[in-house]
């Protein structure tokens, strides 16, 4: 299995928290989709042929393209690239870019799945986190997407937002199930160093819920997702039955992956070996790299240790509710994981944090909370 990951980077205007490499200035914006068209004929050029079975238009805010480009850049996918007759296609698009006309272009070029940055459905906490749009705008846009075709939607949360409750994060979980939502995200904040937040944060205008309210917010938002029939899959993932996202499972499998667009990642496996590389996080240097005819890589390809990417495997394997398939394990590095990890797997097991059954290795929902803690038991001495 593998995916296709194309980064956009402009917003419309920068959100209170974000720390990502995005832009609200889109004069570039023409220029860097021809550069990426350049970069898709760059590597298609130099890298193995590879089918494709997912792609996903993230950002940024890929909705923000003007009406036209996101088709253009699915025709130019197709042109370069085999991408699987049945693969999921995602698009990224932030409520209040939307409308009929590039709805109905979507769905005409591919695009079956649709992930909106949705974080609140309180229109206090959004414009406290600086989003662009209200409540309604997200309902007007949903309901545009279904009546586009889409049948599979996802929305992303967040939770432990300065001056949220339980009972908002609760009430979020509840009116987008009544709308229907196929899948929810729902993440914890992270208040990153110098964004705006953060100066709020620090400097007292804004205060954050105390930590064991954060932490009901994740139990009891699962608790409630689960009753109303969203699966948990990985730690902030659900999903009604068949709507997991293939695409991120993929990363979650660490499968292969080919990043396009600045500051993209890719993990390959290459004449054998797995090789990691990323494009430069510099858009003038991205820009002009591509139109120079070169690779905008921020550095030479890395190839990974087996070590490495069998502890990579486990790490990412291990954010999945069903956990790493112990045959997938063995096939991939022709050894049992009990033979690789085993005192790590027992001292877990002692814990309560994992559990081996259908010939899976998974963790508890203990563990799961406990994830990183978790991991140190997989490092080497
Ligand atoms: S929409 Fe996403 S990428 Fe853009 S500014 Fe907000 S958080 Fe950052």
């Amino acid at each position: 299995m593998a995916g296709l990951y194309l980064h956009i980077p402009y917003c419309k205007s920068k959100c209170r928290y974000c720390d990502f490499v995005s832009f609200a200035d889109c004069e570039s914006m023409g220029e860097y989709c021809a550069a990426l068209l350049k970069e898709m004929r760059l590597d298609a050029a130099a890298l193995p042929k590879q089918a494709y079975d997912t792609v996903f238009f993230g950002g940024g805010t890929p909705s923000i393209l003007p009406v036209g480009a996101v088709a253009m850049l699915t025709d130019a996918l197709r042109a370069s690239f085999e991408i699987m007759p049945d693969a999921e296609i995602t698009i990224e698009a932030n409520p209040g870019t939307l409308n009929e006309t590039k709805l109905r272009e979507y769905r005409a070029a591919g695009i079956n799945r649709l992930s909106m940055g949705l974080q609140s459905t309180n229109d206090a906490l959004l414009e406290t986190i600086g989003r662009i749009h209200r409540y309604a705008d997200f309902v007007q846009n949903y309901e545009c997407a279904r009546a586009a075709g889409f049948t599979n939607i996802s929305a992303d949360l967040m939770y432990g937002l300065p001056g949220q409750t339980v009972k908002d994060h609760l009430d979020a979980i509840e009116t987008l199930y009544r709308l229907g939502l196929n899948h929810i995200s729902a993440y914890s904040l992270i208040v990153e160093e110098g964004t705006p937040l953060y100066t709020d944060v620090t400097g007292g205008a804004e205060s954050l819920p105390a930590e064991d309210d954060v932490y009901l917010m994740h139990r009891r938002g699962m608790e409630f997702l689960e009753t109303l029939g969203y699966a948990r899959y990985e730690i902030s993932n659900y999903a009604k039955p068949g709507f997991a996202s293939r695409h991120n499972l993929n990363y979650w499998e660490n499968g292969m992956y080919l990043g396009l667009g600045l500051n993209s990642h890719s993990a390959m496996r290459i004449n054998g070996s797995w090789m990691r590389f990323a494009n430069t996080e510099r858009l003038s240097d991205y820009i002009m790299s591509c139109n120079q005819g070169i690779r905008p890589l921020a550095s030479e390809p890395e190839a990974i240790p087996r070590a490495e990417e069998m502890f990579e495997t486990v790490m990412l394997g291990l954010r999945k509710t069903e956990g790493i398939s112990e045959a997938a394990f063995r096939l991939r590095f022709g050894e049992e994981i009990e033979d690789v990890y085993p005192e790590a797997l027992k001292s877990l097991a002692t814990h309560g944090w994992l559990v081996r059954d259908n010939g899976a290795c998974r963790l508890t929902d203990e563990g799961l909370d406990f994830q990183n803690e978790a991991l140190l038991a997989f490092l080497p001495d």
